[in-house]
């Protein structure tokens, strides 16, 4: 259940792509985001054109794959998945290219993973929809150019800040998804209480959004872990009870705050007196990279008014003490 996302089973993974909206009308939340892109993918369905490429970017699990999905089903087009790890050599992706029917959707996760090589040879094909192959090999190689179907693509990270900027640069669209409210998220949980097939109280529905870290990945795979218990340990029906029986089982915090995030907190008020201290010696304090700590756990924190950011550094904030139960004078004594 951490904020990356990056620890789901495979059969977690199934479920969480039957949650999945299929349409504009099923996704909640982000609405600037979403009454933009429906304009762009109308005007594109009527000139029967391909959309513009289109980045989205932020943390982990708030809709980047599900809008990449959504917008090849609202633009009736076919979609081809891949990741910046996966494509290591030009080949691979030319392959992918060459198959692409016109105005499919090629969706690359991890776009800030590219390897340059394989960048570079991306630039040509998103400006002018044009390759160059090598064909032959030994004496009679050479290279040649192939023209692609016109096609979309969609790139999604949780990096921005690592995208280089001919990268940045050719995304004609570019959106930002920010965290979901308890609100939004309790309405996503209650839809997939259904698709589940399990009943499910409003106020338990809001009881664990509130948990959810404002995310609805982790929103729906604590409604899984609840409907676990309200059928092992309840009635069948998620109640307020069960809920808070299950979240309290499952150790999760009243805010959702995750084992990361409550260690970033404890770390600066412990080691580092509150703050403020630099990202690269939090970074080396608590085992995680600069970007995570950057890009997936701070922002959260951020939005919660946990920690401000300050030209010193990070530092927490008396609702971080808070939270944690603790004072800032315990500390100043010892
Ligand atoms: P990302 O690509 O940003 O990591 P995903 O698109 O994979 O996130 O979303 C994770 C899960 O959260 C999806 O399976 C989907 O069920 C759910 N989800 C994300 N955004 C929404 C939304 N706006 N409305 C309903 N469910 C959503």
């Amino acid at each position: 259940l951490d904020a990356t996302g990056e620890n789901f089973t495979p059969e977690e993974l199934d479920i969480e792509r039957a949650l999945r909206p299929l349409s504009f009308d099923d996704f909640a939340g982000q609405q600037k985001v979403l009454e933009n892109l429906q304009i762009f993918v109308q005007a594109a369905n009527l000139r029967e054109e391909a959309l513009d490429h289109t980045l989205f970017h932020g943390p982990p699990g708030l809709g980047k794959t599900t809008l990449a999905h959504i917008l090849a089903n609202e633009l009736e087009v076919g979609l081809k998945m891949t990741s910046g790890p996966v494509l290591d050599k030009p080949g691979d992706l030319a392959g992918l290219l060459t198959n692409l029917e016109e105005r499919d959707v090629l969706f690359i996760d991890e776009i800030h993973r590219l390897s340059p090589i394989v960048e570079e040879y991306l630039y040509s094909a998103m400006e002018d929809f044009r390759i160059d192959i090598m064909i032959e090999s030994g004496p009679n190689a050479r290279s040649v150019q192939i023209n692609l179907n016109p096609f979309t693509l969609v790139g999604a990270t949780t990096r921005s800040g690592l995208l280089t900027a001919p990268m940045r640069a050719r995304f004609g669209i570019s959106s930002r998804l920010e965290y979901y409210s308890t609100e939004l998220l309790s309405g996503i949980v209650q839809r997939s209480a259904e698709i589940l097939r399990v009943p499910i109280s409003e106020d338990a529905s809001i009881e664990i959004a509130g948990r959810s870290r404002g995310t609805p990945r982790i929103a729906n795979a604590l409604l899984r872990r609840i409907r676990d218990f309200a059928q092992i340990k309840g009635n069948g029906k998620i109640d307020m009870e069960i809920s808070k029986y299950g979240l309290h089982a499952l150790n999760v915090d009243a805010h959702g705050l995750d084992d990361m995030d409550n260690r970033i907190l404890t770390t600066i008020i412990d080691k580092f007196k509150g703050g403020p201290v630099g990202l690269t010696t939090l970074s080396t304090a608590v085992s995680e990279s600069s970007e995570t700590i950057e890009e997936v756990y701070e922002p959260f924190l951020i939005q919660q008014g946990f920690i401000i950011r300050t030209p010193r550094g990070r530092e927490v904030t008396d609702a971080a003490y808070k939270h944690l139960g603790r004072t800032k004078t315990d500390l100043q004594g010892g």
